[in-house]
């Protein structure tokens, strides 16, 4: 029996994995479909942020006619500041980052930084001034090094050195068989979440955006390494203006605006003492979130005493 599964099981495992590269495949090709679409304006000229001040003026968007996904969006985020996007999967969250980095148009309504239409100026630019760290990094199968540098490929070996050091990956790396020059990626030494991570950190760092936007992990790293990272994250965010989806709360908590999005709405809005006085979803979602990490403390309380 025990021979019988083995085979069924890893032929199971191995199947979802091609289902699920069939499903990615199929939305890069969306996005490169739809990327066709998105063209520059006729004249469009070079964005130039001074400041970063960015805007949603009433955005409404849909990906298929039948439905919208976002209704009349208007927030602002100052230079320099922080808004948190929270509510439930599937609420438009992503979707809002995926707006300002332009790859698809609204359909009514308009984005703008520091007064300028992004359909207006030319798509390379507009990204060339947006940092974006991801949920999950890439890696080349290239150097360390030269993964670092993806982030602007002009930059001296000194500058990525620095980067490094301020997104707290520099001793690790020295650690490294070959130091900088080690291959990492699927055919060279794989990095844990934490070290990917701080890779998209250093890349962001070396960028230097005046727009940050951040999707936060889901997936959980131990409370010290979310701590460092954490620490990472706010010093590069510190004076550049920053968009974050986030999911958990605890890191939004000093954010200047938190937007709670349902159904493609801005429902409530506010400062995290605000939204918490409101009793409303945040509030809601908050009590659920120390729930789970009294159950998840209590979890590893119980084993610590056993293996003790
Ligand atoms: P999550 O927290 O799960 O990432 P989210 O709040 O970021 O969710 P979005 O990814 O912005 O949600 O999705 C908003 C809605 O748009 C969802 O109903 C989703 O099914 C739909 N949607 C997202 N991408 C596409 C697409 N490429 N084509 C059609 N519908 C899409």
């Amino acid at each position: 029996i025990v021979q019988l599964y083995v085979p069924l099981n890893w032929f199971g495992t191995y199947y979802r994995s091609i289902q699920k590269n069939f499903i990615d495949m199929e939305n890069m090709f969306d996005l490169l479909k739809e990327e066709q679409d998105i063209i520059d304006a006729p004249g469009a000229g070079p964005l130039v942020i001074k400041r970063g001040l960015v805007e949603f003026n009433n955005v409404t968007f849909n990906y298929v006619p039948e439905r919208l996904v976002l209704k009349n969006i208007t927030f602002s985020v100052p230079a320099g500041k922080t808004v948190a996007l929270v509510g439930p999967s599937g609420s438009g969250k992503s979707t809002i980052i995926r707006l300002l980095f332009r790859f698809y148009d609204v359909e009514t309504g308009s984005i703008v930084i520091d007064g300028h239409n992004i359909k207006t100026v030319t798509q390379e630019s507009l990204r060339r001034a947006i940092g974006v760290v991801p949920q999950d990094t890439v890696l080349f199968n290239n150097t360390i090094m030269y993964n670092i540098k993806y982030g602007r490929l002009t930059a001296t070996d000194a500058d990525v050195i620095e980067a490094a050091k301020g997104a707290d990956i520099h001793e690790r790396i020295l650690t490294f068989p070959n130091q900088y020059e080690t291959q990492v990626g699927e055919r060279g030494l794989r990095l844990s979440g934490g070290e990917k991570q701080r890779v998209a950190i250093a890349r962001t760092l070396l960028k230097a955006p005046a727009v940050i936007l951040l999707d936060e992990a889901t997936s959980a790293l131990d409370t010290q390494t979310e701590r460092n990272i954490q620490d990472s994250l706010n010093r590069m965010c510190a004076d550049r203006t920053t968009i974050i989806v986030a999911h958990r709360l605890s890191t939004i908590i000093h954010a200047d605006e938190i937007l709670v999005l349902k159904n493609g709405e801005i429902v409530e809005r506010g400062k995290h003492e605000h939204l918490i006085g409101q009793e409303g979803i945040y509030a809601k979602m908050w009590k659920q979130q120390l729930e789970n990490n009294k159950d998840t403390s209590s979890a590893e309380t119980s084993l610590e005493q056993s293996t003790a």
